[in-house]
């Protein structure tokens, strides 16, 4: 008697919804050749060799995991090694700059080189609207959530942070809001950044919330930082 009333309440929702629950990929980039230059630090050439062969298996991943139907890769990626850089490594263009210091101190930082290789996929055109922050979320999203998943996150300090702090609050802010809401966010969003539009809408329209909105329950779910250890 009871068995009608169970089988209402166990009925699917509609097909559209289930697409939100499923990370929309993009075809695989084969990974363009890379050059090593390690002209100025020859004691890296061990470390480079390694990730250029990381940077060779992720870069098809990385291409799978944004909106880059469109992307031309570009015909060849240089890693350059350089003494004295102030940044640990920073993309431009087709080349990636390591600091062959940092690399001395943190030889396992490898996901450096994911973040990087991302901005050369991410390649956006100028935009008019601030997204920079967003720019470098969806580089520490493939990073912390799709390369090392494994690593524990930091906590976030709610009473200091902004969904807009760019790295590593963005990326746990776009990885939470994706698997609440829509997996298909953070290849939306890079479209957008891709086509230089303002990619704040988008939120509203794949979560049905505002960024802003997102923000505060996603503060809620979290919780307050631990008051004691942590960072
Ligand atoms: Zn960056």
């Amino acid at each position: 008697m009871f068995a009608p009333l169970a089988l209402v309440l166990l009925t699917l929702p509609p097909e559209a919804e289930l697409d939100r629950h499923l990370y929309p990929f993009s075809a695989p980039i084969a990974c363009p050749e890379i050059t090593l230059d390690t002209t100025a630090a020859e004691d890296m050439k061990p470390w480079a060799e390694r990730a250029k062969t990381l940077a060779e298996q992720w870069f098809p991943h990385i291409c799978e995991l944004l909106s880059t139907a469109e992307y031309k890769a570009p015909a060849k990626i240089n890693f350059v090694f350089r003494v004295g850089q102030s940044a640990p490594a920073y993309a431009s263009g087709s080349e990636i700059s390591f600091s062959a210091d940092w690399i001395r101190q943190h030889p396992d930082d490898f996901g450096m080189v994911v973040h990087e290789l991302t901005h050369i996929v991410q390649a956006y055109p100028r935009n008019r609207f601030d997204t920079g922050w967003l720019t470098e979320g969806i580089a520490d999203y493939v990073r912390w959530w799709r390369f090392e998943p494994e690593f524990i996150q930091r906590p976030i300090n709610f009473q200091t942070a902004s969904y807009r702090d760019a790295y590593r609050t963005t990326a746990a802010f776009l990885a939470w809001s994706s698997k609440k809401y829509n997996s298909a966010l953070v290849p939306a969003l890079d479209l957008n950044l891709r086509k230089a539009e303002d990619p704040m809408p988008t939120f509203q329209r794949l979560t049905g919330k505002t960024a802003e909105e997102l923000w505060e329950e996603f503060k809620k779910a979290t919780g307050p930082a631990p008051a004691a250890g942590g960072q």
